[in-house]
């Protein structure tokens, strides 16, 4: 694990933060997860993290970029964990995923996060509860008259308009935790 942290802060490849996993972690453990839908999948990090919490979890993760995906592979592989870990490779706006999940984790493009809610809450089981990484982005939503980049402004308002939309959401209710770079729970009213 260690060296999946130094490859992914050596390849600015945005994982999750040390007390944002172990909050996920200690979440599945509580509530007894054990069918986990990831939108993101980077290296596997997150992924092989939740399969360790207990044998019989099961992860379906989606990621889009092919040399990550091939990095998730044989990482997911190193760790023994590729019966309990399938990767697929593709816009998880386009992928089709049947079945229910316990838990859906978000942590994908931040500028597509509603569109993610709304396509995979069709495969939330009734008690399920939807996770969104970063929500704070790097605390730039409490900042964004202090960015001058268009294109950042225009992601950061993205992320601003997805938390409004959760606290406006009618179906599901969503608790705010300032966990890593910003968390949000989501679980059906
Ligand atoms: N969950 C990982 C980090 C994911 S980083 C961890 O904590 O270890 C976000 C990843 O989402 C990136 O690798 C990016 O390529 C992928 N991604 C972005 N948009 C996507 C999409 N529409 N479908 C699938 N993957 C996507
Ligand atoms: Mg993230």
């Amino acid at each position: 694990m260690d060296r999946l942290e130094e490859y992914a802060s050596e390849n600015n490849i945005p994982i999750m933060q040390k007390d944002g996993i172990l909050f996920l972690t200690n979440y599945i453990k509580t509530n007894d997860v054990k069918r986990i839908l990831e939108i993101g999948s980077a290296i596997g990090y997150s992924a092989c993290k939740m399969a360790l919490v207990d044998e019989d979890i099961s992860i379906v993760t989606i990621e889009k970029d092919e040399v990550r995906y091939n990095e998730a592979i044989k990482n997911i592989r190193d760790f023994g964990l590729e019966k309990q870990i399938e990767v697929i490779l593709g816009d998880a706006l386009e992928t089709k995923i049947e079945g229910l999940f316990d838990l859906i984790f978000i942590d994908a493009a931040k500028a597509q996060y509603i569109k993610f809610f709304e396509k995979y809450k069709a495969n939330l089981a009734d008690n399920g509860v939807i996770i969104s990484d970063n929500l704070n982005f790097h605390g730039l939503t409490l900042n964004i008259d202090s960015i001058q980049s268009k294109n950042l402004k225009a992601l950061v308002r993205k992320i601003i308009n997805y938390k409004k939309f959760l606290m406006d959401n009618k179906e599901f209710h969503t608790e705010f935790l300032e966990i890593g770079d910003g968390i949000g729970i989501s679980k059906r009213i």
